[in-house]
């Protein structure tokens, strides 16, 4: 007979792990979670969807979270480098949206307060606990956990596992689930700057997204009253010809995009730069017997569309109720999992189509024309607010969005978005010569 310490055990206190651990045990399961780190800790993904607002409201965090003040997200403004171009996004006109507004959070702070909500809601939190060894047996599964202040070691024993390990991925490399996206090869440089001027009106604190002509783009995300997160994305084969020096290559980016060069201006960087690469793959599996993976441990997708807490949170609900449904049935096999895994596939998938079109020429040209067809870029923004599932009529008139994207790679039909409105107004005038 197993003897277990708990039903479930969750590795990772990231937004996948708290939402995953507080829903088992709201649900009255007997829930560990595990996490290496001391929280508060930095985590860059500061901006949140609107379809985070359905996750944090079905496990009881949303007054927290509006009660912790961070600043109100309506949407993205899409820039030109000269700031020149605007498109807007806005997240309370696109159909199927049910709660526009959301946030745009310190990570250090939102994740600590979904942390403690796991804790409040009955889940046995562990920080400073490393997961150093996971083995699964027909009845359960064992995790070896040390502690960082003394090394010491011991294992636990539960029914099923979720891991939530970020880009770890502790089980995504034991099983070796991890297909790379050598489509999505890009770097991201990043640091925090207080002084940034912002605009007026109910779109201050709204993301800021700057398309560079070599496809490379800036975030600018306030994530409090004084700091803004600002990081600039470029393809890998673009930095392969730059300076090898991080904090250089970043203020050359800054000097040859004007509009961030002119926010910044009179701004101060809080911390020096930091790095990120190799962040977008996919998973060859995402459940298996008494185990699920979600958020980061299974895929992430370049965060052009900020879609990481938002898929984080979604996976970490889904996984904590096939786990839940499982434990109710006494069947954690793998399929019992199998729409869980499903699900999380098509959302990647979904996502994944509109990530991979924004690197592309023709997709920018229709997506910044000065006149998009309303119906269909409201559409799009229904995906961007995060509702990756939407009504058919959206999704036809997303389907008609990219027979154009397509048609304009074929013919050219659309004046071409070259990053600078001085450039498309030339283009325009050679046109109609
Ligand atoms: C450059 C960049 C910009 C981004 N911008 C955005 C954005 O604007 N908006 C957005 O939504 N997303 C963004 N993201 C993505 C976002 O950061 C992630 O998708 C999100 O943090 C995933 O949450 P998670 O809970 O799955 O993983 P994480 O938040 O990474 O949490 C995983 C946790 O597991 C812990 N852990 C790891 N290994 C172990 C172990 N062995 N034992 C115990 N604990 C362990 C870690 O310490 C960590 O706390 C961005 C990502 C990058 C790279």
């Amino acid at each position: 007979m197993s003897v277990f310490d708990c039903d479930v055990i969750v590795i990772g206190g990231g937004p996948a792990g708290s939402t995953a651990a507080a829903s088992l045990a709201r649900s009255g399961h007997a829930v560990w979670l595990f996490e290496r780190d001391q929280f508060p800790r930095f985590h860059i993904g500061e901006s949140l969807l609107a379809s985070a607002n359905d996750v944090l409201a079905a496990i009881g965090a949303d007054a927290a979270v509006r009660k912790a003040g961070f600043p109100e997200k309506w949407g993205a403004t899409f820039m030109s480098a000269d700031g020149l171009i605007q498109r807007y996004a806005d997240f309370g006109v696109a159909p199927g949206v049910r709660t526009p507004q959301t946030w745009q959070v310190d990570r250090a702070v939102f994740d600590e307060l979904l942390l403690r909500h796991a804790s409040s809601s009955g889940a046995k939190v562990h920080e400073q606990h490393r997961i150093m060894d996971v083995a699964f047996d027909p009845d359960g599964v064992t995790v070896t956990v040390q502690r960082s202040h003394d090394a010491a070691r011991w294992d636990v024993r539960a029914r099923a596992l979720i891991d939530a390990s970020g880009r770890s991925g502790i089980l995504s490399r034991k099983f070796n689930l991890r297909v790379d996206e050598p489509r999505l090869a890009n770097v991201a440089l990043f640091s925090h700057y207080s002084g940034v001027p912002r605009p007026a009106g109910r779109r201050q604190d709204d993301i800021r997204l700057v398309a560079r002509p070599d496809l490379g783009w800036f975030w600018l995300i306030p994530i409090s009253a004084n700091l803004t997160s600002i990081g600039v994305v470029l393809p890998e084969a673009i930095v392969r010809g730059r300076s090898a020096d991080a904090a250089r290559l970043y203020e050359q980016c800054i000097a040859d995009t004007p509009v961030v060069a002119e926010l910044l201006r009179h701004a101060r960087r809080e911390w020096p730069i930091r790095v990120e690469k190799d962040f977008s793959f996919s998973s060859r599996a995402y459940a298996g017997d008494r185990w699920l993976v979600a958020g980061d441990a299974g895929s992430f997708l370049d965060p052009i569309f900020s879609t990481g807490v938002a898929i984080a949170l979604e996976s970490g609900l889904e996984a904590a109720q096939a786990v839940s449904q499982g434990l109710a049935s006494g069947d954690l096999s793998a399929a019992r999992f199998t729409k869980f895994g499903r699900r999380q596939r098509q959302r990647y998938v979904s996502f994944r189509r509109f990530v991979l079109a924004f690197y592309t020429p023709e997709f920018r040209d229709l997506f910044y024309n000065p006149q998009p067809p309303k119906g269909l870029f409201q559409a799009l923004v229904t995906v961007l607010a995060g509702y990756w599932r939407p009504s058919v009529q959206t999704r036809f008139r997303i389907w008609l969005f990219f027979r154009l994207v397509w048609a304009q790679r074929l013919f050219g039909f659309s004046p071409r978005f070259t990053a600078s409105k001085d450039q498309l107004r030339d283009d325009k005038t050679a046109a109609g010569r």
